[in-house]
């Protein structure tokens, strides 16, 4: 396991954000991981994230990288790094809204759906182009879009996942520079996990979402 960690963390460039998605692992597997350096750690679920946040050492950087329901906001607004899964306006408005309580700005992606599954959340480009035009999005104050997230579809076609991830990095400039041109926080392109996360980087992912190679096998699916 900490051999796994190590061989993984020397195959990322430094300036690709390596996210260990710690899932279902228990805080004692994840605590060898943290002595090895690791910082930014990612959960999927909230009440497991909010759990660990309270056992773990508070130098760690959590990131909520599944979907979020609105009235799970409240919990993870006092202390969350990065949300990657934003998927609606109405989810947004009410993180600016927990985020203004906390009396901070929570830094956030924009989920695109670029699997051809129909499960996958996410927005399409119409919708995020919605989303950030309306006033509502102008006026919020305690969000900060600092890029874009992505899943690729589970197949084990290589030319299939590479589309999916060019396309994302295709909305991504797209979005930079038409909405993001002078904001130096939009620069984050999160994709690649697992078993894709080489083929991410190489067309242009900034962050990596890695479990199971980490970890180890989820003994339940998630
Ligand atoms: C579980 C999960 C990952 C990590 O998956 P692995 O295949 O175990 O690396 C990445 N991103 C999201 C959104 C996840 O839910």
């Amino acid at each position: 396991m900490s051999m796994a960690y190590t061989e993984i963390s020397k195959q990322i460039p430094s300036d690709v954000t390596l996210v260990a998605v710690s899932k279902t692992k228990p805080v004692e597997q994840i605590m060898k991981v943290y002595e090895q350096g690791q910082r930014h750690f990612g959960e999927n679920k909230v009440q497991e994230l909010v759990d660990k946040y309270d056992q773990m050492p508070k130098d760690i950087k959590w990131h909520l990288i599944g979907h979020l329901q609105t009235n799970k906001v409240k919990y993870v607004a006092p202390f969350v790094h990065l949300i990657h899964a934003v998927d609606s306006l109405k989810l947004l408005k009410e993180i600016n809204k927990q985020a203004k309580k906390n009396n901070r700005v929570i830094d956030c992606l924009l989920q695109f759906h670029i699997a051809d599954e129909e499960s996958k959340f996410g927005m399409n480009f119409d919708e995020v182009k919605e989303l950030l035009e309306s006033r509502e999005f102008v006026e919020m104050e305690n969000v900060s879009i600092v890029g874009v997230m992505g899943m690729a579809t589970f197949t084990e076609d290589e030319n299939q996942v590479q589309q999916e991830f060019q396309n994302l990095e295709g909305y991504f400039q797209i979005l930079k520079s038409h909405y993001f041109k002078f904001n130096e926080h939009f620069k984050e392109i999160s994709m690649g996990m697992s078993g894709d996360y080489q083929l991410a980087i190489e067309n242009g992912s900034t962050m990596v979402r890695i479990g199971s190679a980490i970890f180890g096998e989820r003994s339940y699916p998630q």
